[in-house]
């Protein structure tokens, strides 16, 4: 295998050093993958205790580049890839290096049990029951803000671990902007009532079997690889980038509803192309990953709504749908378009739809931020989580299971994660005014073509890796980064013009 990248000899030593980091990573994400797919229920005691292990001789080997990657920050001829290896290397030493080992173990112990007990609560949709625990969480939560440091607000340190660089300043843009316009344009499409709330289509049980082979078709049409992909069964569908020659996703079957497992299936295979397509050269090293969870969550979101909701997508899958699900020979692709891009008012974030969607993210942006710094108080938190939304999407949760206790981020401390994926519709929307308002995506898709659009994603996003921060992928590529206006425009386009 031949390695090019690296001229300079300091980070060409920090690469030799770092293919340790690499094959620990390598293996922890085999081992991750089988918990979630094949393992037996049993094997989870070994399973984690190997895994921690794993996880500290990764903390261990990195922390020990600590000196090569501080003698490399002073040198003034690096090129872009080696810069950026740098730059990914001091936010992993960062994060390893300024969180004290007892308050990693904490924040474990802390999140383990607080899972427990967010299972039973959420169940019994009693808040009561979680309360001590999220308590305890934001206690913890403010430490590892404090720890990680940050200019202004404590929320920006939480924002920087998922999203390089964005801050509270910057979310506060996006949502100002998203939230007033996702509400005009909800209202407007409810009125309009071309997109119907409910559809037939959602109650008819489909065979797996023969959903399965819908799948595998999607999967050809996409030109997925063969030897270097494969798709398997998970109670929850994940992508795993276990190198760039092997990508996998999974998948769950519902046995009704098939659009379900359908938009699932095109969303992990989304995230898989980022991984699939990253630069050759960019092998065994630090910037062998997408940029951000946002521009992850960008292109998965791209192929499942851009691509896959759209008028051609529908009329391309047509043929394959018909074949294998004898019930949708009933309706034409104009009817299965309106199934596939039904909107309404909902109280649950993962089944909204792409409309909505962003309304769910805001509130929980806002109710993070202000628990974080006191101003909501964990007591007060299922009222003012249900006035937001009663603001937000004009309905009041009728209880906490369906309100406050729905998500299960919190139990696990990922505070500033919910963000990501509003920013991934941002970029997503910023892609579609880059095509032309989307006249690429309508073109390829129309000529069945997907190729050209991948090849786009390659050139433009995926062979960069994480070379270059979220940011500065985004300026280099549209001239601006994080506009949500171009998102808005494609609502507009897509749903009232
Ligand atoms: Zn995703």
């Amino acid at each position: 295998m031949r390695f090019v990248l690296a001229q300079n000899p300091v980070v060409r030593e920090i690469l030799k050093k770092y293919r340790v980091v690499w094959a620990l990573n390598h293996s922890m994400a085999v081992l991750g993958w089988d918990m979630e797919t094949h393992m037996p229920e049993g094997g989870a005691g070994s399973r984690g205790a190997a895994s921690g292990q794993l996880a500290m001789m990764v903390q261990k080997a990195t922390v020990d580049l600590g000196g090569l990657v501080s003698k490399a920050e002073k040198l003034r001829d690096l090129d872009d890839e080696e810069k950026g290896i740098v730059r990914v290397l001091r936010r992993d030493l960062d994060f390893f290096t300024k969180i004290p080992p007892e308050l990693v173990e904490e924040r474990e112990r802390v999140s383990a049990e607080a899972t427990v007990v967010w299972r039973k609560a959420r169940k019994d949709s009693d808040f009561k029951l979680f309360a001590p625990h999220l308590e305890k969480i934001m206690e913890l939560t403010r430490k590892i803000a404090d720890c990680l440091g940050y200019a202004k607000h404590p929320y920006d340190a939480l924002l920087n671990l998922y999203e390089e660089g964005f801050s509270v300043r910057d979310a506060d843009m996006v949502f100002s902007r998203l939230v007033p316009g996702s509400k005009r344009i909800l209202e407007k499409v409810m009125s309009a009532g071309i997109y119907p709330p409910k559809h037939p289509l959602e109650s008819v049980k489909y065979d797996t079997e023969a959903m399965v082979r819908v799948n595998e078709g999607l999967l050809r049409m996409l030109e997925m690889p063969k030897d270097r992909f494969r798709m398997d069964v998970s109670t929850h569908p994940f992508t795993i980038g276990i190198a760039p020659d092997d990508v996998r996703i999974t998948t769950r079957y519902e046995g009704v509803n098939f659009k379900s497992t359908l938009f699932s299936t095109i969303h992990e295979s989304g995230h898989a192309l980022y991984d699939l397509q990253l630069g050759e050269k960019l092998r065994f090293t630090p910037v062998a990953n997408g940029a951000s969870l946002g521009l992850h969550e960008s292109q998965s979101r791209f192929w499942e709504n851009v691509v896959g909701r759209s008028k051609e997508f529908t009329k391309l899958v047509h043929p394959l749908l018909k074949k294998n699900l004898t019930f949708v020979s009933r309706y034409a692709p104009e009817q299965l378009y309106l199934y596939f891009n039904t909107v309404r008012r909902s109280t649950i974030r993962v089944d909204a739809d792409e409309l909505t969607y962003n309304l769910h993210i805001a509130l929980r942006y806002e109710l993070e931020k202000k628990m974080l710094t006191g101003r909501v108080s964990v007591s007060e938190l299922p009222e003012v989580w249900n006035d937001t939304f009663e603001d937000y999407l004009g309905m009041r949760p009728k209880n906490d299971a369906e309100g406050v206790l729905q998500d299960i981020h919190w139990s696990g401390l990922s505070l500033g994660y919910f963000p990501t994926y509003s920013l991934g519709n941002v970029v997503l929307g910023m892609i579609w005014h880059k095509m032309g308002d989307g006249e690429l995506v309508r073109r390829s898709v129309g000529k069945g073509d997907l190729m050209q659009l991948r090849k786009w994603l390659q050139v433009n996003i995926h062979r960069w890796g994480a070379v270059y921060s979220p940011r500065n992928l985004q300026t280099r590529l549209f001239g601006e980064a994080y506009n949500p206006d171009r998102l808005m425009k494609y609502y507009e386009t897509k749903y009232i013009a």
